[in-house]
């Protein structure tokens, strides 16, 4: 857990939290090392503390409360980092994905949706949840936030189907309307843009372009399925897309989230083509582009929040039970929780490439 905002990773005992109506406690297998984390740990991403962070979890169902019927104990389970009430506006429109209390309850205030945690520490003294609060032994979620994972499917490695995997689906499939044999670009290849190219792999995407500044990243995103990469370092990458796709790609995922990116996307898309943003920037932050070729080749440009829990996880584990989606493939570091600290300051200094693993139960 954390202490303050800027405060290191630090490991607490703390109570072994029950779940209430409608919630599901995971003994956690694994949990992802994501960049949101490390923007709450350092404050600048506000949030309340103290607070466990983690939000990409997999794991073991340990307990159920009342009212759930999808998950039982002893299944082996996927945890969102969204994690919908199912009751307001959004979710009973089948949007959980942009559930309205999840962002006004839990991201504001690290409660569930009674108003209260389910952490405390050995005080007595509530600890806030960032989603679920993965970095942990155990966790509470909303039982909408969980899904049951096939027995085939390699358990801690699942974990990041809760985030990055969760929101390469609902870029490429919702958003990005994705079919057989189309043209991907991703820009960007850390763990988002990375398990998108995966996906879209896994999908049955033809050509699949990742863009990046780094070579063992463009390397990666190989490994992972990109049939060519460009190395925006060496000549203008919106020249180099439209080369490789004759004119631009069908769809465009931009994963980075900066104004000059964002606008290389907008450039890089197809007549009739989805630009679709996934890369979050810091508040404030506006990107421009040029309206009429905008307006004549109709091109979208549309944002993309993860992915819709349930379905879109049950669909996710379907491919990886399948063979064709391997999670374990971007996994490059593994970590015990002792060492969540470690994992999260290499990945502030970009010395992660893939996803990197904070698997409970190992020691170091
Ligand atoms: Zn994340
Ligand atoms: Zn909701």
């Amino acid at each position: 857990m954390v202490r303050a905002a800027g405060a290191d990773f630090r490991l607490e005992e703390l109570r072994r939290p029950t779940p209430g109506p409608g919630e599901v406690l995971l003994r956690i297998a694994a949990c992802g090392v994501c960049h949101t984390d490390l923007h709450v740990q350092d404050g600048s991403l506000a949030f309340r503390f103290p607070a466990t962070l983690g939000h990409e979890v997999s794991g073991t169902v340990e307990e159920v409360g009342d009212g759930v019927g999808h998950v039982a104990v002893g299944d082996a389970a996927v945890g969102a980092f969204i994690m919908p009430c199912g009751r307001c506006r959004m979710c009973t429109m089948d949007r959980e994905e942009i559930c309205e209390t999840f962002l006004s309850v839990n991201r504001r205030y690290g409660t569930l949706y009674d108003g209260t945690t389910r952490l405390y520490d050995a005080d007595g003294d509530p600890v806030w949840m960032y989603s679920m609060g993965g970095l942990a032994e155990y966790a509470v979620l909303p039982a909408l936030a969980v899904a049951p994972l096939p027995a085939s499917a390699s358990l801690a490695e699942c974990a990041i189907l809760g985030c990055a995997f969760l929101t390469a689906y609902g870029a490429l499939v919702h958003v990005g309307d994705i079919g057989t044999g189309a043209t991907v670009v991703v820009l960007g290849s850390g763990g988002v843009g990375l398990s998108t190219i995966a996906t879209a792999r896994a999908l049955g995407a033809g050509t699949i372009i990742a863009v990046d500044i780094t070579r063992e990243r463009l390397a990666a995103a190989v490994e992972l399925g990109a049939t060519a990469t460009v190395d925006a370092t060496s000549g203008d990458p919106v020249d180099a897309v439209r080369e490789l796709t004759g004119g631009g790609a069908e769809i465009v995922v931009e994963a980075v989230g900066q104004p000059r990116t964002v606008r290389q996307a907008t450039e890089m898309t197809a007549a009739g083509g989805r630009c679709v943003l996934v890369g979050i920037a810091p508040s404030g932050v506006t990107a421009e582009f040029e309206i009429t070729p905008l307006v004549r080749r109709k091109v979208q440009v549309l944002g993309s929040m993860g992915g819709r829990p349930l379905p879109d996880l049950t669909a996710l584990g379907r491919l990886v039970s399948e063979g064709a989606l391997d999670p374990g493939a971007l996994i490059t570091r593994r970590f015990p929780l002792e060492e969540a600290g470690t994992a999260y300051r290499l990945l502030g200094e970009g010395r992660i490439i893939g996803r990197a693993l904070i698997e409970m139960g190992a020691s170091s």
